[in-house]
């Protein structure tokens, strides 16, 4: 089902791919290639991001991108230092990310990421440059006891409460609720616009920009990406599987231009 958006008022739309730990160097290149060559860039109302594993970064940059951005999974919340296998948010910069995800439900769930390290982690990132983009969400059985709310007011505000309103204001949230990511099962435009829309007022009420570009996760492809730009609070995707089939992010990022024509 489509959601209702007005056409006199037009945010821009961000695309972004989360490749997760897929593709060597040469696979990247190839993949990056081929979206340039159908098109799916950046224009002034859709902004395409990639985030590769790190491996890839620096060949990616090395090569161009075709007005695509790059984006990291993932960062230390300290410049430097004892943390072994850590990356940090200056070496992204250093290697030409502009943005970096950060609190993925794979690494809450694998790497146990609370929020305030996740808060910790925007903080230090858009101190060097890096544009968070604050993942948040809620499990399969929270939404089924009526708690989808309670559970994303209670991950931002502590974000918020780590990083600051100022922070926040300067980044990117992503819902994606955990039991739409990977399943093939995208939550319906209906229930993303409830959810986006009851996110910014909250952000509002506490004081955090109601500008904050509020981005979609979980099973977007081809198919339901146009319903899904449709909606009045959507402004963007955040795209696991789809983002490694060039065909099928192309298409993403056409559907995206559409809805901003
Ligand atoms: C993700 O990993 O952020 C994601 C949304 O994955 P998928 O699109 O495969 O559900």
């Amino acid at each position: 089902m489509a959601c209702q958006r007005s056409t006199t008022e037009v945010r821009s739309t961000l695309v972004v791919g989360n490749w997760k730990m897929n593709l060597l160097r040469n696979e990247a290149l190839d993949l990056v290639a081929e979206l340039g060559r159908l098109g799916a860039v950046a224009n002034e109302l859709v902004d395409v991001v990639i985030c590769p594993p790190f491996t890839a970064l620096t060949s990616l940059a090395d090569h161009g991108m075709h007005g695509i951005k790059l984006g990291a999974q993932n960062c230390h919340f300290s410049q430097k230092g004892a943390y072994t296998g850590e990356v940090s948010a200056e070496m992204l910069c250093d290697v030409g990310c502009s943005y970096v995800i950060i609190g993925h439900s794979e690494r809450r769930r694998d790497y146990n990421e609370t929020d305030a390290e996740i808060g910790r982690k925007a903080h230090h990132a858009l101190q060097v440059g890096l544009r968070p983009i604050i993942c948040v969400g809620e499990l399969l059985e929270e939404r089924q006891s009526g708690k989808t709310l309670e559970v994303l007011f209670r991950q931002i505000d502590e974000i918020v409460e780590t990083a600051g309103a100022d922070v926040v204001s300067k980044s990117v949230i992503a819902y994606e609720p955990v039991w739409a990511i990977g399943t093939g099962l995208a939550a319906t435009s209906a229930q993303v616009q409830d959810v986006h829309a009851a996110i910014r007022a909250h952000l509002e009420e506490i004081t955090v920009s109601g500008a904050v570009p509020i981005l979609y996760g979980g099973s977007v492809t081809a198919a339901n990406a146009a319903g899904l730009f449709s909606c009045q609070d959507v402004d963007g995707a955040l795209v696991g599987g789809a983002s490694l089939k060039a065909q099928e992010f192309a298409q993403i990022v056409h559907e995206a231009r559409q809805r901003t024509r």
